[in-house]
């Protein structure tokens, strides 16, 4: 086991992801903030085109307790996911002193589960605790040909291989060889530090097969209304883009198309259909349309200004 754990350190000192801004910093609310972000989202998309950006708004958890929500959305906006916005501002009020530091207490903060406690407390306040992200359940279901695992098994596998000396960077080597080497599909098991050891280097596909992905098809009809420069938004009723503004809905009618597209959001599959507007009868906040890329709404409403812009 010692073995297998120096070797899996000295790959990640070669090939390991450090250039990371939040591998690079002890800032409690920074690393949080990146595992929240990094969820759902591409680490390129994060690194190059959110995280700097929400942090230079929101440079302290406090900042971030202090802004109105709206705010917090608007810059979230293209993320996707809103829940996480607003989790994070609700954590936020409620640690305006700081996050704990022990994991069952941040599993207690809103949109903090068991993972993103146990990265918190590894990478940020550098405790000898296990982490396991889906890249990580990869690599011990292989690693240990795992046939049938519960949650709780990989958990236990994972506290097993744990290198105590250097728990951290031990848990950011096995993340990056998940994401790098031992790949869903096709892993590159002739460059992997573990393959002298792993049990299922043979068929590591069969300890991780996935289920196909479902997708839903829905179609969306809204309504364009523009007044003097200023658009009619509403404030969304779905939980989709819950305490987000959006274009008013409507039902799909003949005449006034504007034109549609294409959308993906989580499991959906939109085609988005839009009609050109005289009046509302609803609840209106108009914006300028100068003003609709930093306002609270989706990048499925910015898509559609291609149509009225
Ligand atoms: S040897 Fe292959 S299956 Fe095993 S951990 Fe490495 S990449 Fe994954």
């Amino acid at each position: 086991m010692k073995k297998m754990q120096n070797t899996l350190l000295k790959w990640y000192e070669i090939f390991g992801r450090h250039e990371l801004p939040w591998r690079n910093t002890n800032d409690i609310y920074h690393i949080y903030l990146s595992e929240i972000m990094l969820q759902q989202t591409q680490v390129n998309r994060v690194r190059d085109e959110y995280y700097p950006q929400f942090l230079e708004k929101f440079p302290t958890l406090k900042a971030l307790a202090d802004a109105p929500l709206d705010e917090v959305l608007a810059s979230w906006s293209g993320l996707g996911y809103y829940s996480r916005a607003r989790n994070l501002h609700k954590t936020a009020i409620l640690s305006k002193d700081g996050l704990p530091d022990c994991p069952k207490a941040l599993e207690k903060l809103p949109g903090i589960g068991q993972y993103t406690a146990s990265a918190i407390c590894s990478f940020g306040y550098h405790q000898n605790i296990p982490v396991v992200d889906t890249n990580i359940a990869r690599v011990m279901k292989r690693y240990f040909a795992l046939e049938t695992s519960t949650n709780d098994l990989i958990w236990k596998k994972a506290d097993e291989f744990l290198n105590h000396k250097d728990s951290r960077d031990h848990n950011l080597a096995l993340m990056d060889l998940g994401s790098l080497i031992c790949l869903p599909k096709n892993p590159k098991c002739d460059i992997c530090p573990l393959q002298e050891v792993c049990l299922g280097k043979d068929e590591p596909e069969i300890y991780t097969k996935t289920k196909k992905k479902e997708y839903e098809n829905l179609e969306l009809f809204y309504g364009v209304l523009i007044q003097n420069n200023q658009i009619a938004l509403t404030p969304s009723t779905g939980k989709m883009y819950k305490k987000m503004l959006e274009l008013p809905i409507v039902d799909p009618i003949d005449e006034n198309f504007l034109g549609s597209f294409k959308h993906s959001y989580t499991k959906y599959r939109l085609t988005v259909n839009l009609y050109k507007l005289d009046s509302f009868d609803g609840d209106i906040v108009w914006t300028h349309l100068d003003k609709l890329d930093t306002s609270p709404v989706s990048s499925l409403t910015k898509k559609a200004k291609k149509f009225f812009n």
